[in-house]
């Protein structure tokens, strides 16, 4: 589905997250007034659509609800219009009472994503939240009463957390059964507290080979439930570069797709431990992914002398590949042990 996004950068919430800035990961400094949003919407909308406008980047239901109805307002012309299904919004766990409801549901709100992070009492209180692991149930119970599609917001790597944390988070996320997940794995960025955390040697991110690891785990879980990733890695922007935003931690400007080759390279690695082979052969549009950036996954298989070649044929089904003839499914192939064995 295409989301039309505008950013609303903190805008609404009284909170100040250890890792917040959402000017850095938005890349707008202010949020756009409702009149700019209706004046702009007629460029970005097609004649007929299905796609959501969304309201990022700020905690929307805590906005003035006038100024929620006003943004609101001006979108519902387009709704009725056809040009486009409904209006997404991003908002706490914990800022969503039957009131709020009653307004995202009277404005034509359609999906709500909620940035829950983690599962984890200690993990939530470190990061200075304000809110606990509950929150999310309560809040996602009562989305779906009416009838509203829900998307999770997961941060592996926050203070405090251990890898098997984000896979114990992921669990509870997916027990939840969201329409969707974002995967974004905590990165430093200038004007946070994290990043005097991190200055005074008090927090360690992930390196960025152990959260593509991470992730591509998270990927395969979510996969094996049929729950859609629509993000893994914060989306690249003008400044997400070292001298401006970024102090540290594992951010790439392709991290979905590294993920997705580290999934491919486990893969291969497993079916080739027991099926030797030369040749390969995959779908055409799995090939950068089987590759990997700059050839990555390629060069990990000659460095240990295997030498292979690799073949596109339209013939075969997207995520999975062929060995000497006997074809294989990347999710079978790339298996992990259930998260219930990290208990
Ligand atoms: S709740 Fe969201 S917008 Fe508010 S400080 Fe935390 S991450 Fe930032």
């Amino acid at each position: 589905m295409k989301v039309y996004p505008f950013f609303i950068p903190h805008a609404g919430c009284p909170y100040r997250c250890r890792f917040c800035q959402q000017q850095w990961v938005s890349g707008h400094s202010v949020a756009p007034s409702p009149a700019q949003v209706e004046k702009e919407l007629p460029l970005l909308l097609p004649e007929l659509g299905d796609g959501e406008v969304a309201f990022y980047g700020g905690s929307f239901t805590l906005l003035e609800p006038a100024l929620q109805r006003d943004y609101l307002q001006r979108v519902k012309p387009f709704i009725e219009r056809g040009q486009v299904a409904g209006i997404r919004i991003s908002t706490r766990p914990d800022a969503l009472d039957e009131e709020q409801l009653t307004l995202l549901q009277q404005g034509g709100v359609t999906t709500v994503e909620l940035g829950c992070q983690s599962f984890s009492a200690e993990v939530l209180a470190a990061a200075g939240r304000g809110h606990g692991p509950l929150s999310a149930g309560c809040a996602v119970k009562r989305l779906r009463s009416q009838s509203l599609q829900v998307g999770l917001q997961l941060m592996p790597g926050l203070p405090g957390a251990a890898p098997v944390e984000a896979l114990l988070s992921l669990r509870q996320a997916l027990d939840l059964e969201p329409d969707f997940l974002r995967i974004y794995p905590t990165v430093v960025l200038r004007g946070t507290v994290l990043e005097d955390d991190f200055q005074q040697g008090c927090y360690r991110p992930l390196a960025l080979d152990d959260a593509v690891e991470l992730c591509a785990e998270m990927l395969w879980h979510c996969r094996e439930v049929g729950v859609p990733v629509i993000r893994l890695g914060l989306q690249a922007t003008a400044a997400l570069v070292p001298d401006q935003a970024l102090v540290a931690g594992p951010y790439h400007p392709a991290f979905g797709a590294l993920v997705k080759s580290h999934l491919w390279r486990r893969a291969l690695t497993t079916v080739l431990a027991v099926q030797p082979g030369c040749e390969v052969r995959v779908h055409p549009s799995d090939l950068s992914d089987v590759l990997g950036q700059r050839r990555d996954n390629w060069r990990y298989f000659e460095e240990r002398g295997c030498c292979l070649t690799l073949r596109c044929d339209k013939g075969m089904a997207r995520d999975h590949f062929e060995i000497e003839g006997r074809n294989y499914a990347l999710q079978a192939a790339a298996a992990f042990p259930p998260i219930s064995t990290l208990l």
